[in-house]
């Protein structure tokens, strides 16, 4: 997925999602997208499980219906 939105604009639905907020200021990357960026912090805790996959998703839906 390729992403082309402003920083800002994806910053603004992260506030929706707390949970997805509060891990990805631990990416290694600050513009990383979360879908297979490396060292990503959202992915690893989707891993473990501290995320679920279907806020992610939701989150990657309101992303792309911004576009
Ligand atoms: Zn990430």
């Amino acid at each position: 997925m390729n992403l082309v939105l402003a920083q800002m604009e994806i910053d603004e639905v992260l506030n929706g999602f707390i949970e997805l907020k509060e891990h990805s200021s631990k990416c290694k990357f600050r513009d990383c997208g979360h879908s297979s960026e490396p060292g990503c912090a959202i992915q690893a805790a989707i891993a473990n499980g501290e995320i679920h996959r279907e806020r992610f998703e939701s989150y990657q839906r309101i992303l792309v219906s911004m576009q």
